[in-house]
């Protein structure tokens, strides 16, 4: 028998023998039973990519994966504190919806490996050798805020509300915790990304401002082709260093010093060819 086919309601009604103590048996048992796998040994299978959600394990309790090198891409609302639920809850609902839903779409579209929700913001994961696809995705999204977003959203609200662009590489360990099933609800699992990429991409997203995407330098070492490093040469011909080398030695956050940040989005012209023509360099690999 699992330890989750307890309802509330058996703790609430089984007879317990021992009327004193600090804890419902019920809670004694689940924490005797996790204390218990605590003391097992885990199992880590080596997994070169990111695996479909279905194979993640969820049923033996002592089982992970182990992936190298994910690269995990974040964007959150930047000025969403503006957006209230009370004062304007049908701009606020919009404006949710156009962020939210547009972000997964475009890392769904991109084929990122594995997308999911975390607070009011997207990470979507790429294996290690789709660096240009995660590249192209984000900015994609990120010239959607600019050029969509944050003019509609000020339209209504008068407010600036942006967006938050964060990209880090590192490998992560996976396992589903929770219910596998309970009575055909979804709510009581998810898969646990343990690691830092996430976190980092987060936390190098919270740093951006002004539509900026920041990067870690271990995903930047990915990127050698010119089309990721120098714009376009629009509007003058003059091709320039798209990116700018931010120091973050003194950010104790961090596990690397240096990252990189890029404030330009998809040329009108050029935008198309590049972006098609960096997700191809991938391909090639
Ligand atoms: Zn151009």
């Amino acid at each position: 028998m699992s330890i989750f086919d307890d309802t509330r309601a058996d703790i609430l009604s089984r007879e317990d023998s021992a009327l004193e103590g600090r804890l419902p048996l019920a809670v004694e048992e689940i924490i005797e039973a996790e204390l218990e796998y605590f003391n097992q040994s885990v199992s880590i299978t080596n997994h070169n990519q990111i695996p479909d959600t279905p194979q993640i394990p969820i049923q033996n309790p002592t089982t992970w994966l182990k992936i190298p090198d994910v690269i995990c891409c974040f964007v959150d609302m930047e000025g969403s504190t503006k957006l209230s639920a009370s004062l304007h809850d049908k701009t606020t609902a919009k404006a949710y919806r156009l962020f939210t839903e547009t972000a997964i779409r475009i890392f769904h579209k991109f084929g990122a490996a594995y997308i999911d929700i975390k607070g009011d913001g997207v990470f979507s994961l790429f294996n290690k050798n789709q660096p240009y696809t995660a590249l192209a995705a984000t900015i994609s999204f990120k010239t959607f805020v600019n050029e969509h977003f944050t003019p509609k959203v000020q339209k209504m609200t008068e407010q600036y509300v942006g967006g938050h662009f964060g990209i880090e590489q590192k490998t992560v360990l996976v396992r589903r915790f929770g219910l596998k099933s309970y009575q055909n609800r979804t709510d009581r699992q998810n898969e646990v990304w343990a690691g830092k990429p996430i976190n980092m991409a987060a936390k190098l997203a919270s740093l951006s401002t002004n539509n900026r995407l920041w990067v870690s330098d271990r995903f930047f070492r990915n990127l050698k082709d010119e089309r990721a490093i120098h714009s376009c040469g629009c509007p003058n011909g003059e091709k320039v260093q798209l990116w700018t080398k931010e120091d973050l030695s003194a950010d104790s956050r961090f596990d690397f010093d240096t990252a990189y940040s890029l404030g330009s989005n998809w040329c009108e012209k050029h935008g198309k060819s590049f972006c098609s023509g960096l997700v191809k360099l991938d391909n090639e690999n």
